[in-house]
């Protein structure tokens, strides 16, 4: 369709525990147009993953071919991993007025931005206090006492990086914080560069057929 608006490549990072899973995982409920980027990882499946849902689990000798292939648009090592986005997925995207949700590191933005940076949006989510960070890593229940020992120290390098980011937002209150992370996503969709296609389609004569982002569905 002509007047498409462009599509949005959304990055949210924050150290592990800050909620942005939780945060990612509403705003893709509520906006079906958003699309979640599926990562290739060489880390193993945790229970309860499924393989092309969370991540594409591959092995060290496929990931390696990737790269060599050039079908990364950005990786990283991340805690001892690698995680990559694929580069096709987000030129598909873009193409076709598709956005896209990124649960990536900040090395994984960094690279994004440098690549398409018109298009990229990078949100940080911080949590109030290192001591809140660790409280919801040790209620969440899912690590061993050493992966958040060592998720707790890496917290730190993480949260150096938030000059990089567009947009930070406090996760205090999940509502709260939450709806600041509607406003951001809703106001980038809506951005002059991005509507230029269906202001070009009125002044040609169309009908607007998409509004951009659609609103909320109902919830209850
Ligand atoms: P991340 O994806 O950043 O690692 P999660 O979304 O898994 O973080 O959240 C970590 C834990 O903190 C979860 O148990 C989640 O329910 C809880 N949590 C998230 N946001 C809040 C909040 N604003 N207040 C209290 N607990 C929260
Ligand atoms: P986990 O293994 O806990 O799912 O993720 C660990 C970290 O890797 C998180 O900070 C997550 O944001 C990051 N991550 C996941 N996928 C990618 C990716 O494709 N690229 C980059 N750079 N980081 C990723």
């Amino acid at each position: 369709m002509s007047n498409k608006h462009r599509g949005l490549l959304f990055v949210v990072s924050s150290p592990s525990g800050a909620g942005k899973t939780t945060l990612c995982t509403r705003l893709r409920g509520e906006y079906a147009q958003l699309r979640f980027s599926v990562s290739y990882t060489t880390r193993s499946p945790r229970p309860g993953e499924v393989d092309g849902r969370e991540y594409f689990f591959v092995d060290p000798a496929t990931f390696t071919e990737m790269v060599t292939g050039d079908e990364f648009a950005e990786y990283a090592l991340v805690h001892g991993n690698t995680y990559g986005t694929s580069a096709a997925l987000v030129s598909e995207a873009l193409a076709s007025g598709i956005d896209l949700l990124f649960d990536i590191d900040y090395q994984g933005g960094r690279q994004l931005k440098a690549k398409f940076p018109g298009d990229v949006v990078l949100v940080f989510i911080l949590p109030p206090s290192l001591a809140e960070l660790e409280r919801r890593l040790r209620s969440r229940n899912t690590d061993a006492p050493e992966v958040i020992e060592r998720r707790l120290r890496v917290a730190r390098d993480e949260l150096r990086h938030y000059k990089e980011y567009d947009y930070i937002i406090v996760n205090d209150d999940l509502d709260r914080a939450y709806d600041v992370l509607r406003a951001v996503y809703v106001a980038e969709t809506v951005r002059c560069a991005r509507q230029a296609p269906a202001a070009e389609a009125v002044l040609s004569g169309q009908q607007i057929l998409d509004m951009g982002v659609r609103p909320p569905r109902e919830v209850g």
